[in-house]
């Protein structure tokens, strides 16, 4: 089967090669990719290479495909059905299982290779994970369900619609600033206005998702190549600074801001990764003084991606504006890069014909 095989850093280190195709065994089952997402995550590992991945490795948690061949011994899922996977499986042994911080298990059953392949071969332990796609659901949307299980506990942490401020008299629930107008920030004010949030301000650099952001329920948006977003979070919260920011570029400076910005006590949800090697400065008196939570997100827990694939079924979240750009699997390696760059592009889906 042909497959995008990431042998490290470097363009040139990411091809579309020729792999063996392995067939079920009796506790196995074949999926045959329709679409996967590739994302920001992809672009740093082809570029700059990935502090979480060691080459070679086919990518890809994030697909749905049709199930092509059942082993024998599996009851749950039928030859035909169109699905998507919670693509790992913590252990339940180790420390971060215990204390269920799943996304963290030392020891977690994963697929040996992903969707940026003709086909994926599903372990025994992840087939319980398989989850059928209703005939209203695209791959496409149905291949989102991750990135949405991620996002889902990003807003857990955040707290949003959760404070006593929404509860009392002055007039607000939270005041959430989303730092980056990508995919992911526009599915971050969907969520934020049905989590209660009444005021969404977004950041970012592109006109056109700015607008979209307003269609999907921002109260402000802020260009920053043409206005100082600090100046807007200073006026809208009368110069006491957000009760969430949540960032969602991945960048030094991004990071630097989403501190500086939050009003005592406030909460900042860092969901953005950054490239290998990157520092940020700041004050920590920032963070003493002003007693702020600052929590750190990365992957998710089995109930956020329940709830992920809910809420997509029962098109609670819009992904029409979200998913943008598209790109056949036979230019996966030659072309996605440059298209996830460009600066119109918000998601870019692989699809496979
Ligand atoms: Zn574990």
């Amino acid at each position: 089967m042909g497959a995008a095989i990431w042998y490290g850093a470097g363009r040139e280190n990411f091809r579309w090669e020729q792999v063996d195709l392995l067939g079920p065994n009796t506790e196995e089952v074949l999926i045959k990719v329709k679409k996967c997402f590739f994302s920001a995550m992809h672009v740093r590992a082809v570029l700059v290479g990935h502090a979480k991945h060691q080459p070679p490795e086919i990518f890809g948690r994030m697909f749905a495909g049709d199930v092509v061949a059942v082993g024998a011994n599996v009851t749950n899922v039928k030859v035909g059905m169109r699905v998507t996977l919670n693509p790992e499986r913590p252990c339940g042994q180790c420390y971060y299982c215990q204390v269920k911080e799943w996304g963290h298990c030392l020891n977690p059953t994963l697929l040996a290779s992903g969707g940026m392949a003709e086909y994926v071969l599903v372990p025994a332990p992840l087939v319980d994970r398989i989850f059928e796609l209703p005939p209203n659901i695209t791959y496409a949307e149905g291949a989102y369900t991750e990135t949405l299980a991620c996002i889902l506990q990003a807003m857990d942490l955040s707290n949003i619609g959760k404070s006593d401020i929404g509860k009392s008299d002055i007039g607000n629930s939270d005041i959430v600033v989303i730092l980056g107008d990508g995919g992911v920030g526009l599915t971050f004010v969907q969520l934020a206005r049905l989590q209660g949030a009444t005021k969404v301000i977004i950041a970012g650099k592109h006109d056109e998702a700015l607008q979209q952001a307003l269609d999907l329920g921002a109260f402000r948006v802020v260009n920053i190549q043409h206005e100082s977003l600090e100046a807007v979070v200073n006026q809208e919260t009368q110069g006491y600074g957000a009760d969430v920011i949540i960032e969602a570029v991945g960048n030094r400076q991004t990071y630097e801001q989403s501190m500086s910005l939050l009003r005592c006590g406030g909460t900042a949800v860092e969901f953005g990764g950054t490239p290998p090697g990157t520092k940020f400065t700041g004050d920590p008196n920032l963070i003493h003084y002003r007693s702020l939570k600052i929590h750190g997100s990365y992957r998710y827990k089995p109930e956020h991606f329940r709830r992920a694939l809910e809420l997509i079924c029962t098109k609670q979240i819009d992904l029409s504006p979200i998913i943008t750009h598209q790109v056949l699997s036979s230019n996966l390696t030659t072309d996605a890069v440059d298209i996830h760059q460009r600066s119109d592009c918000r998601a870019l889906v692989i699809d496979f014909p």
